[in-house]
């Protein structure tokens, strides 16, 4: 047990439970904000599927990232806050506003909140969306030095998670705080389901291969971390002195295209090839580069590997194997 307190917005989403599990794992007091509290016996269920027992050391606070209302009161006593919560969605709104606001004014409140608080820092979680989607990828590495370029013709998602890491640097830059700030920039979140929170991209690209609902080999590969280790390095990002004012890229080494994920089902879970669309591969040039070496040097921080984490959701569907 330790006597310091954690607020994680979001507890409702697949990195929130998986954060607010490791945090208490590590004796920390936690408290989360929902939307809604008539949610709050599915993180219980949740975490005790992920082996904790008793609860005293969490509590639940109302909260809407579109709303002014419990912000206070959530943060009030805290020495951090994990800003997880954000709206991340498979379909495009029709109105791109439906992201970008409640991503933006949300992170803001959040920000806004802790700083009234006196919190000692702020982890806010960010996206590879807002570092990957302006730059040719072509001979680049990409790095936290990189930014996504808000009016670029991008989707709606990638410029909410844009505009609103830009937003938190802003209010560090105009605000005379002794408030620390520091990003984590996730690729892809993969890794096993707890309670069967799942995300809307895990959802999508494995059950999708899985099920045979991806019929081609997009021409983009893409980034993988566990679920386990985003929520480490939240932690890790949360106390390491280093950290302050710093970005993060959270990725595994190397990058996978839908292909990838298919042959490695097929080959480590055979019993779930049948359904599987016959894909062309990636070509080797056409391979995205990115690096997670300032979050292994700095903050000695050491993902499992991309099909580790492929693997693990695969077999949370409990699909993977029929014995399960
Ligand atoms: P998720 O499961 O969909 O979680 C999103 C969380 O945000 C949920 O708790 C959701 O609450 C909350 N939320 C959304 N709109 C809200 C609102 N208006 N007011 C209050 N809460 C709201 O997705 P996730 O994968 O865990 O995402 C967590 C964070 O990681 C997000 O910031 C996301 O952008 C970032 N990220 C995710 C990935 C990935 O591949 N999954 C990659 C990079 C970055 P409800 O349950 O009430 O909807």
């Amino acid at each position: 047990m330790n006597n310091q307190t954690v607020l994680v917005t979001g507890g409702t989403g697949f990195l929130g439970i998986n954060t607010i599990l490791a945090l208490l794992g590590q004796g920390f007091t936690v408290r989360t904000t929902l939307r809604t509290l008539s949610r709050k016996n599915e993180i219980l269920d949740a975490l005790s599927e992920g082996g904790i027992s008793t609860f005293d050391q969490l509590s639940f606070y109302q909260a809407d990232l579109l709303s002014d209302s419990g912000w206070d009161e959530a943060a009030q006593g805290c020495d951090y806050v994990l800003h997880v919560a954000s709206p991340f969605v498979a379909e495009q709104p029709k109105d791109e506003n439906e992201l970008i606001i409640p991503a933006k004014e949300g992170t803001l409140r959040a920000l806004r909140a802790a700083n009234k608080a006196g919190v000692k820092r702020v982890v806010l979680t960010s996206s590879f969306a807002a570092i990957g989607y302006s730059i040719e990828a072509k001979n680049h590495v990409f790095t936290e030095l990189d930014w996504t370029d808000e009016n670029a013709p991008i989707q709606a998602y990638i410029k909410s998670k844009t505009i609103a890491e830009k937003a938190a640097w802003e209010f560090m830059k105009n605000e005379t705080t002794a408030m620390e700030l520091t990003v984590i920039n996730p690729v892809g979140i993969f890794g096993p389901i707890l309670g069967g929170i799942s995300s809307a991209s895990l959802d999508t690209v494995i059950k999708g291969i899985i099920d045979g609902l991806i019929t081609e080999n997009a021409p983009f590969t893409f980034g993988v971390v566990d679920v386990r280790d985003v929520a480490d390095i939240h932690i890790k990002a949360m106390l390491h002195p280093q950290a302050a004012g710093q970005r993060f890229l959270a990725t595994s080494e190397g990058v996978m295209s839908f292909y990838d994920v298919a042959q490695l089902i097929r080959k480590e879970r055979p019993q779930l090839s049948e359904k599987i669309a016959a894909m062309q591969p990636t070509p080797a040039d056409q391979y995205t580069v990115m690096s997670n070496r300032k979050a292994v040097e700095i903050l000695d921080w050491h993902p499992r590997s991309k099909e580790e984490a492929i693997l693990a959701s695969v077999d949370s569907y409990k699909i993977a194997d029929p014995k399960n």
